[in-house]
C-alpha cells in the first residue's frame, strides 16, 4: 500500500495525506450499485462530519479562533469555510483551504477574502495556492461511495482527537 493510503473494508482505496484529506478514490473491487441515494443528502453528511472535524481539530478546550478576524468562540459556534468560492466539488473537501471561521467572515464577508489570502500565503505559499486553483478548475462529480468513505475517514478522525 501507498505511503499514507487507507483502505476500508467496502473495497474502496483511498490514498490520503494528513496535510490534504483525501487525494483520491477507487472503487477497486468494482462493488455493485447501492440501492439508489441521493447525493446531495450524502455530500451533506460528508460535509457536517468533515466541518466538525476542521473545527475540532483547530480547537482548544473546545475553542476556536475564526482565521480571518481573530474571534475566539466555542467550535459550535464557528463554521468551516472554503478560501476559493464556489464549494467545486474538486476542492469541497481539500483541508488546505478549508478553515475555522466565524458567521460574518464566511457568510456576512464572503468569506472575508482578502484576509483569507494573506492566510493562504502565510500558511501554504503562493505554489500550493496555484495548485488549489488548478484543481478547483477541474470538473468532478462526486460518486455516492467518495462521500460515504469521507464520511468514514472524518468520523474517524474525529474519534482520534477525543
Ligand atoms: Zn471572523
Amino acid at each position: 500500500m501507498d505511503r499514507g493510503s487507507m483502505c476500508f473494508d467496502f473495497g474502496v482505496r483511498i490514498l490520503f495525506r494528513e496535510d490534504w484529506g483525501i487525494v483520491n478514490m477507487k472503487n477497486k473491487l468494482g462493488l455493485p450499485k447501492p440501492k439508489k441515494v441521493s447525493i446531495s443528502k450524502l455530500k451533506k453528511k460528508a460535509w457536517d462530519m468533515f466541518s466538525k472535524w476542521v473545527r475540532l481539530s483547530a480547537s482548544t478546550n473546545g475553542y476556536v479562533v475564526c482565521i480571518t478576524c481573530g474571534a475566539r468562540k466555542n467550535y459550535k459556534e464557528l463554521q468551516a469555510g472554503h478560501w476559493l468560492p464556489g464549494r467545486h466539488p474538486s476542492v469541497l473537501f481539500d483541508q488546505r483551504q478549508v478553515h475555522p471561521q466565524c458567521y460574518h467572515c464566511n457568510v456576512g464577508l464572503k468569506g472575508n477574502p482578502i484576509l483569507y489570502y494573506h492566510y493562504m500565503e502565510n500558511k501554504y505559499g503562493k505554489k500550493e495556492m496555484r495548485d488549489l486553483e488548478k484543481l478547483d478548475r477541474q470538473n468532478k462529480q462526486f460518486k455516492p461511495y467518495e462521500l460515504e468513505a469521507i464520511y468514514d475517514i472524518y468520523k474517524r478522525k474525529l474519534s482520534e482527537l477525543e
